[in-house]
């Protein structure tokens, strides 16, 4: 095989990639996956199923190498060979157990205008089911600056970027062009999107999938810091926090996109921005399927991200992205430390204040993971 090859040969093993990641620690692992991929050896599901393509090794490696670049194909062959399991079909739209769908049995769903405008703001699943708080206050900032947008949420605009990234590229196909049609039909000229993965889904995906799309893609950070640049939304409240802004992997390693959310926290008086770089940024425990899988070692990622603003003398930690914002959320119950969506605090520099109920929002999510996956919290399975 061409990739193994490729890491074979320029691999030095110097081992820089274990030292940054928050789940392996043996380069035995590297070995592990040759073998699997080149058919020589089976592989066990654990070693596949730990990585939360965070790409932090990538970034560490003097090669640009890295685990995930393996993992990545090791994990749509174990697919192909076993199927898929309720793990990887929650996030599929067309599935019984979707979670979103579940939620939304279980929970009322925002409802949002969706007719037309120059702008389509995109909550994804999780900004429309699970962190409402992003797209409300979103919404919010988009009615204060007189924009002319419109929405497009829930489940049957789904992106697919989730389930392609847990092996299944099904949804990607079926919704893909869909959503790029619905997009065109209401006129817009500018798409932004609430999660990273969705922004990588319309920014990256879908031209490689589909073409090349003729409105412009933007994280819901670069559409705020262009409305704050352009005077359009002006933040005059008085917001007195050393924050700690928590890059989302898939947007700042994955997408490059880490400057604009920091820049919008530089224009809101009395706050203090800790981290102006995203140098040594970490992963919050969430992705890659390590949330479902391994719960407790998720959110125990999820706590070293309140250890690092801690250090840095922050009482609120800052994020845009729902999976992060949701683990994050879970493992600060008992922290001092608060969390914020990004467009949330803005929100509140701008004076409008979201309600947020976090304890419900985690109970409906835990809940749907139960009745989505079998024997969830007991056993593993990609
Ligand atoms: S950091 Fe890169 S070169 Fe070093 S062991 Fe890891 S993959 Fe190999
Ligand atoms: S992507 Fe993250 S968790 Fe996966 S191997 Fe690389 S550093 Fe480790």
């Amino acid at each position: 095989m061409e990739l193994v090859e490729k890491h074979r040969s320029n691999c030095t093993e110097c081992g820089q990639c274990l030292e940054v990641c928050p789940r392996y620690n043996d380069l035995g692992l590297l070995d592990k996956l040759y073998g699997y991929l080149e058919e020589h050896s089976d592989i066990d599901a654990d070693s596949l199923l730990r990585c939360l393509t965070c790409g932090l090794c990538k970034e560490a490696c003097p090669e640009e190498l890295g685990i995930k670049m393996l993992i990545s194909p090791a994990r749509q062959k174990w697919v192909s060979e076993h199927g898929l399991t309720d793990r990887q079909t929650m996030v599929d739209p067309e599935a019984e157990n979707n979670l979103f769908k579940k939620i939304a049995e279980l929970d009322e769903t925002p409802v949002y205008e969706n007719s037309s405008g120059s702008v389509v703001y995109f909550p994804g699943c999780a900004g429309t089911y699970i962190n409402k708080v992003m797209a409300q206050a979103t919404v919010a900032l988009l009615d204060k600056a007189a924009v002319d947008y419109t929405v497009l949420s829930g489940v049957e605009y789904c992106c697919g970027a989730v389930s392609a990234g847990s092996g299944d590229p099904e949804p990607i196909r079926r919704n893909g062009q869909l959503n790029i049609d619905e997009i065109r039909k209401r006129g817009a000229k500018i798409l932004i999107t609430a999660c990273p993965g969705c922004f990588k889904a319309f920014k990256d995906i879908y031209p490689k999938m589909f073409g090349k799309l003729d409105f412009q893609v933007l994280h819901v950070s670069q559409y705020l810091e262009l409305l704050i640049r352009e005077g359009k939304l002006a933040p005059e409240s008085v917001l007195k926090h050393k924050v700690f802004y928590h890059d989302p992997c898939h947007l700042t390693r994955a997408m490059g996109v880490y400057r604009e959310a920091r820049d919008v926290l530089e224009h809101i008086q009395g706050t203090e921005l800790a981290n102006k770089s995203p140098e040594n940024s970490a992963c919050c425990g969430f992705g890659g399927g390590v949330r479902v899988n391994y719960p407790s070692e998720s959110l125990d990622v999820a706590s070293d991200r309140y250890r690092a603003a801690e250090k840095l003398g922050c009482d609120i930690i800052i994020t845009n992205c729902g999976g992060c914002m949701q683990n994050l959320i879970e493992a600060g119950k008992k922290e001092k430390i608060k969390v914020f969506d990004l467009a949330e605090y803005l929100s509140l520099a701008c004076g409008i204040k979201i309600v947020r109920e976090d304890s419900r929002m985690l109970e409906l999510v835990n809940r749907a993971y139960r009745l989505c996956i079998s024997g969830y919290g007991k056993s593993k399975g990609l």
